[in-house]
């Protein structure tokens, strides 16, 4: 098979080099271009990325010129790790022009006519990207990827639809990766917890809905969502708690099958990014923990444990999950392989 070439707008940040270094040893994908802001263009990746991971800047993008995010220039792919501030604008741009944008970006994830897609959770919301370009009239298309906390909720719950989740209540314990580079001051979060990030509890509280609704998202689960962020020093691997009501309680042993047993279409499609299995039951009474096990599955796995009955709601757990992998590039990987499986991407 031919590699499909692709690009990265916003290539210089934290999500950008996390789809810099998965990119460089894809087996469908070929990173060709780079792009990022005015004050990177123009200068070799190298000299411009502030490159934070623990493996080596990719030989093939080291001394790539970084472009300017201007539609018609990159590939027809490309992903977005572009700050949301000018996501919205580049974004739509790319797609008017006939790019397929794949982005992590919030902007457009609330639109109706735009996929809020984890491929093992809600495949189907590709389905909305022919009215999306009957839509906006775009020749391309965007399809997002939820944020990075709400994915480690969305995946975890999607097992538990089945026994009609009617409220949940999360409180999220956030590493530093996810805001972004240099982002949180070390004086702000050393020894500290910051119990305010801001607009993540609204995303938390819609997106989740959209993403384990039906009709393609439009609509929304009929349950409840009450979230509390908090920023914590930890490096990477968001943590988050969560208590769940039931219409009708099942058993604990219930949930955990259903935990257990949960697989889906990019699992079945041996999708090269899939984790197997998607979700990790942990028995341990301290796991999961960022440390030990935001890298399970290649940081693609969310983990679970602690699952136990709640005296207030019905039932409650620990999950885990890598915040620029899962939550971010990798998440959006996923989603280009099962748009690519799908005959999407050509
Ligand atoms: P970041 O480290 O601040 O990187 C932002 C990127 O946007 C850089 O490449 C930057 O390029 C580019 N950019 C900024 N202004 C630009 C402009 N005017 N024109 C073109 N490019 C511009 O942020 P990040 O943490 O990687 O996050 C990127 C996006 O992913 C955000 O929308 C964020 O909300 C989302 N996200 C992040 C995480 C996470 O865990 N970090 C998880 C999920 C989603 P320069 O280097 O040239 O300035």
């Amino acid at each position: 098979m031919d590699a499909i070439e692709v690009g990265v707008l916003g290539a210089t940040g934290v999500v950008g080099q996390q789809f810099v270094s998965r990119l460089a040893r894809h087996p469908w994908f070929r990173c060709t271009w780079l792009a990022a802001s005015e004050r990177s263009e123009g200068k070799s990746y190298k000299s411009v990325a502030p490159w934070k991971l623990s493996t080596p800047i990719p030989a093939g993008a080291a001394d790539r010129i970084v472009d300017g995010c201007v539609p018609g220039r990159g590939p027809k792919v490309v992903f977005s790790g572009l700050d949301a501030s000018v996501a919205g604008d580049i974004e739509r741009a790319f797609a008017e022009a006939g790019h397929i944008v794949v982005s992590n970006a919030r902007n457009f994830r609330m639109d109706p006519l735009v996929p809020l897609l984890i491929p093992e959770v809600n495949p189907d919301h590709l389905a909305l990207i022919p009215e999306q370009r009957r839509g906006k009239g775009w020749p391309g298309a965007i399809v997002t990827n939820p944020n990075c906390s709400t994915i480690v909720l969305a995946m975890a719950l999607a097992p538990l639809r089945r026994f009609n989740i009617r409220a949940v209540v999360v409180s999220t314990m956030q590493a530093v990766s996810g805001a972004g580079y240099p982002g949180v001051p070390s004086l702000d979060i050393l020894g500290n917890v910051v119990p305010f990030i801001g607009g993540e509890e609204e995303k938390m509280q819609t997106e989740t809905l959209k993403i384990l609704g039906g009709d393609g998202g439009r609509a929304p689960y009929p349950a409840v969502v009450s979230a509390h962020t908090n920023r914590v020093p930890v490096l990477d691997g968001h943590t988050i708690t969560v208590s769940v009501a039931f219409e009708q309680p099942p058993s604990i042993d219930a949930l955990a099958d259903a935990i257990r047993t949960f697989t889906g279409q990019p699992q079945d499609l041996f999708l090269p990014s899939a984790p197997q299995p998607p979700l990790v039951l942990m028995e341990a009474e301290n796991r999961p923990q960022p440390r030990l096990d935001a890298d399970l599955g290649g940081g693609m796995a969310v983990s679970i444990g602690r699952l136990r009955a709640c005296p207030v709601m019905h039932a409650r757990f620990v999950a885990l999950g890598h915040n620029t992998v899962r939550g971010a590039a990798g998440a959006a990987i996923l989603n280009a392989e099962l748009m690519h499986a799908e005959g999407l991407l050509r």
